[in-house]
């Protein structure tokens, strides 16, 4: 009792299952039986109902039984279950200080630590029935396959009392969710080493087998919430391909599709726990991901295909992992890993009309309103040094996080990676430094950094890590700015790719004249305001220029510049910054009359 009771303490066994009754067929009762170890939860077995029980099931089909296997058979009787609710008293006499006879302090121990819960199978009959009631005094509820009177409200038990009627295949799930019972996941069950140690890992092209997204491929990544009973837990599809037919150097399409359901989930939590797909997927050794939303980019290497890392290991992992870092929120997570074009094309949309909803929710809010911004180190992985300092104006530079994420974050986990940072005295209101953003961003950087300047791009900015959406760079003839985005893969005029510009503003240091954006954070009124402001922009390429035409001509009107969306050159009319220079100063660009930016 002393050995067993123990593993209810340290979680080690989450609790049990006391299965009365017997299953249609053999086949169902191991199937129950193995779902429910997969669960690390205890089996006790009794009481027969006509001549069967699920033990002699189990027992005829030359399944092991016993503690060591968690599979318990108490006896045939209807009398055995007894032992089941005599098992969790003993535990809390033992290890909850309760005494004997104190049957509110055992009810309240077993309430909150002993996930347990009875499962009727087959008919129930009177007997059966005042069990399933007397149960409930130890707050464990009934889930019965058979109709019975069913007890929903909550009020002993955490939530429902009896749930019935509940077919077979669905009963596990059912219980779990009503006992409101945390799936654990030991180890995250695929053919790589996971772990932390892996998050900054490259996987380079000579190395991958095969690669998704990036920048000339086609993906979005997209979590949801959904109702309990529209999720089904660790149902993995994969739509398309799967890794077995695709050649070494494959290049295809992907989206990474993440149902989620818990009674406290909320969809203003859904960018948060989506962002988290990002290191996620890096901790698995051989998997290289970066981006978010629509610009995501994943690359396996050739060692993982052969160690057998397939596709859905996508999904065994995003399940594993929301579970285990956000159990207090998601009860049930499912994945789908479209890799046809045709699917993706079909359900980009859908994502990105959201991440715009998500984004607008903070129009109104300016960095003025509030005395508190939000940091986010979640890239340190990557960029050891670098702070996102997020602000109302001012989202973190991969796009996916804004302030009320921020905020949202920190209410699910107050000690990770976004946390609240009082600005404190001012240090100089127009380039956006804050005594005490500056000592967090000092303390968090490791003290490499020592001033941060929200609204400057030349004054100690912002660092980048390298999940930029955009860079803007200086072109210091034109006394303007460039911005590019992150999926243009011809040359910028600064001489440069994108690539070769991430290099250089990547990594967590301080590049004058150059930082990595969100391609929201063009449209704020704090988009470099200190350095003059969205008026300086001369160049962009030409699909995020159309992208943001609108924004672009708000700015215009805002800054009183008539057809600014014309005077913006692209590529398709200046490649080289001396050709950006002919071009705006044919149009009259306002950047040419502006104070020097150095
Ligand atoms: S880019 Fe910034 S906001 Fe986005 S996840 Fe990384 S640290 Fe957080």
């Amino acid at each position: 009792m002393r050995e067993r009771g123990i593993e209810f303490v340290d979680n080690t066994a989450p609790g049990f299952a006391a299965c009365v009754g017997y299953c249609p067929t053999n086949e169902i009762a191991v199937k129950i039986a193995r779902e429910l170890q997969e669960k690390n939860l205890y089996v006790f077995m009794s009481a027969a109902t006509e001549g069967k029980s699920m033990a002699e099931q189990l027992a005829e089909e030359g399944i092991e039984m016993g503690w060591k296997t968690r599979l318990v058979p108490y006896g045939g009787d209807v009398t055995a279950t007894v032992h089941a609710l005599g098992f969790a008293t003993r535990v809390a006499l033992s290890f909850g200080g309760a005494q004997a006879g104190d049957f509110q302090r055992v009810l309240r121990y077993n309430k909150n630590r002993v996930f347990a819960f009875v499962l009727a199978l087959g008919p129930v009959d009177d007997e059966k029935h005042a069990q399933a009631a007397g149960a409930i005094n130890w707050g464990f509820p009934t889930i019965s396959e058979t109709d019975i009177d069913s007890i929903l409200p909550t009020g002993i038990c955490t939530y429902e009392h009896v749930v019935s009627p509940v077919p077979l295949d669905r009963i596990v799930s059912k219980a779990i969710e009503v006992r409101g019972l945390k799936i654990t996941i030991a180890k995250v069950p695929i053919p790589v080493a996971f772990g932390p140690a892996f998050q900054g890992e490259r996987v380079r092209k000579e190395e991958m087998y095969v690669e998704f997204g990036g920048q000339v491929g086609l993906g979005f990544e997209f979590l949801t919430t959904k109702k309990l009973e529209e999720v089904e837990d660790e149902r993995i599809e994969v739509i398309g391909p799967e890794i077995d037919n695709v050649h070494e150097g494959g290049q295809l399409p992907i989206a990474l599709w993440v149902d989620v359901a818990g009674r406290k989930m909320q969809p203003d939590f859904e960018p948060i726990l989506e962002r988290r797909i990002h290191d996620f997927l890096n901790c698995a050794h051989g998997i290289f991901h970066m981006g978010q939303r629509d610009i995501n980019w994943v690359r396996i290497s050739k060692e993982a295909r052969e160690k057998g890392f397939k596709f859905r290991h996508f999904g065994s992992i995003l399940h594993a992992k929301l579970h285990d870092e956000f159990g207090k929120i998601v009860d049930k997570v499912q994945v789908r890993i479209y890799t046809r074009e045709k699917e993706v094309l079909e359900l980009i949309g859908i994502a990105q009309e959201t991440y715009k909803q998500r984004d607008a929710r903070l129009a109104d809010m300016t960095d003025e309103s509030v005395e508190t911004f939000y940091s986010c180190t979640l890239c340190q992985s990557f960029a050891p040094n670098h702070v996102c300092v997020i602000t109302p104006e001012r989202s973190g530079l991969c796009g996916a996080y804004n302030w009320l994420d921020g905020k949202a974050a920190y209410q699910i986990n107050p000690t990770g990676a976004n946390q609240p940072l009082q600005k404190g005295r001012v240090v100089d209101t127009v380039k956006g430094q804050w005594q005490g953003i500056n000592e967090f961003v000092h303390n968090a950087s490791h003290k490499t950094l020592q001033i941060f300047s929200a609204y400057s791009m030349i004054d100690h900015p912002m660092t980048s890590c390298g999940c930029f959406e955009c860079i803007s760079c200086v072109l210091p003839s034109t006394n303007g700015i460039m911005v590019v985005y992150r999926n243009f893969a011809g040359m910028t005029p600064s001489g440069m790719k994108f690539s070769t510009l991430a290099g250089m503003v990547g990594g967590g240091v301080q590049t004058p004249g150059f930082i990595g954006h969100s391609r929201l954070y063009i449209g704020s009124k704090k988009f470099i305001s200190a350095d003059g402001g969205a008026k300086r922009i001369v160049w962009i390429n030409r699909e995020l220029k159309q992208e943001l035409g609108e924004i672009l001509q708000k700015i215009g009107e805002r800054e009183g510049v008539e057809n600014f969306y014309e005077m913006i050159a692209d590529e398709t009319v200046a490649v080289t910054e001396e050709e950006v220079l002919a071009y705006i100063s044919e149009k009259g660009h306002p950047a040419l009359k502006m104070p020097p930016l150095f």
